[in-house]
This record gives C-alpha cells, structure tokens and sequence, in this order.
C-alpha cells in the first residue's frame, strides 16, 4: 500500500482494488519482478556452476560429470535436486585416502595373513598352512591357543612355551631292577 499511495497512478482512493491494480501496473513492480528474475538467474547460475564443482569432486569420469551439469542446465533447481540425490555420497579424495589406508594395513598385516612358503593366505589364528600344511605356529601345551614362535609364554594362559620338541620318557632302569629283584 506503501507503494501505491506514492504511484502517480493512484487518483481513485476510492476503490481498495484500484490501488491493488496500481501497484502491479506500477514500475516498482515492474522492478521488483526484473529483481527477482535477476536474482533467480542469479541462482541458477550458481547451482550449475556448483554441481560441476561438487561432481568434479566425486565422480572420475567426465562423461558422467558432463550429465550431471547437462541435467542441471535443462531442468532448471529441479536438476539439482536430482543430482542431490543421485551423487556419490563420498568424495574422490576420501576414496582413495581410504583405500591407502586399507593397503597400508594389509601390509602391516602381511606377515600373518600369508604362508610364507607358499604364499597363499593363512590366518593368524593358523596353526599350519592348509595349502602346503606348512607348520606356522605352535599350539599352546594348555589352552591349545596358536603361539608366536618369539613368545616366551602363552598370553591367554601363562604357560611357559616350548618351543623344542618334547622327550619322549624313558623307563627308568633303575626302578625296573628294583621291582624285578624285589619280586
Ligand atoms: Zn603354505
Ligand atoms: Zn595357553
């Protein structure tokens, strides 16, 4: 109402819908909606240039990429929605670094998760390699628990490790002859 009592075209006061139809006739108006155009290719704009920013982010292949802004070009605010809700969820960066990440540990890994004979993948908790049936650890005298051949102990039960192989007892000849010449 600001805008029509100050329009030169408000001579009938008289009429609430005069004044109404005066101020859309108005070039406030007509400023206000070359504004708002402005402002909406303004946006437009923008949200195109961002989705070719967000896809070089996410996706490795420029043909794809390509689409994703075609689609944002020809469907004006609706094609950004549309890529909102198709993109990859994560960012090339974060891939990779993951991916790095997972090498590194399997590295670290390395020594326990292959036979050293024959290469093949073997568990930690292997006692011989089921491929060459290599023997890769001890097992625990107690808790039957796979051993380190370093260990000087076994951690889950604290019985002392043996690394040599046991003895096989003897028949004490001493006790015999006892019990012979005793009988
Ligand atoms: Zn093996
Ligand atoms: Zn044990």
């Amino acid at each position: 109402m600001l805008f029509a009592a100050t329009s030169p075209a408000t001579t009938d006061s008289s009429s609430a819908f005069s004044g109404v139809t005066n101020f859309f006739d108005s070039s406030y108006f007509s400023a206000f909606v070359k504004l708002m155009i402005l402002f909406a290719v303004a946006l437009y704009a923008a949200m195109v240039f961002w989705t070719w920013k967000d896809a070089r982010r996410r996706i490795d292949d420029p043909v794809i990429v390509g689409v994703c802004v075609a689609t944002a070009v020809c469907f004006p605010f609706v094609g950004v929605l549309i890529y909102l809700i198709l993109r990859p969820p994560e960012y090339l960066a974060d891939v990779h670094e993951r991916e790095l990440e997972i090498r590194a540990m399997e590295r670290r890994l390395g020594a326990d998760s292959t036979c050293p004979y024959c290469r093949n993948p073997a568990e930690a908790s292997f006692l011989s390699c089921p491929h060459c049936g290599t023997k890769l650890k001890q097992a625990c005298r107690r808790c039957k628990a796979p051993l380190d051949p370093t260990w000087r102990l076994c951690p889950y039960c604290e019985t002392v490790a043996t690394t040599l192989p046991q003895q096989p007892e003897r028949p004490r000849r001493g006790a015999g002859q006892r019990t012979t010449t005793e009988a």
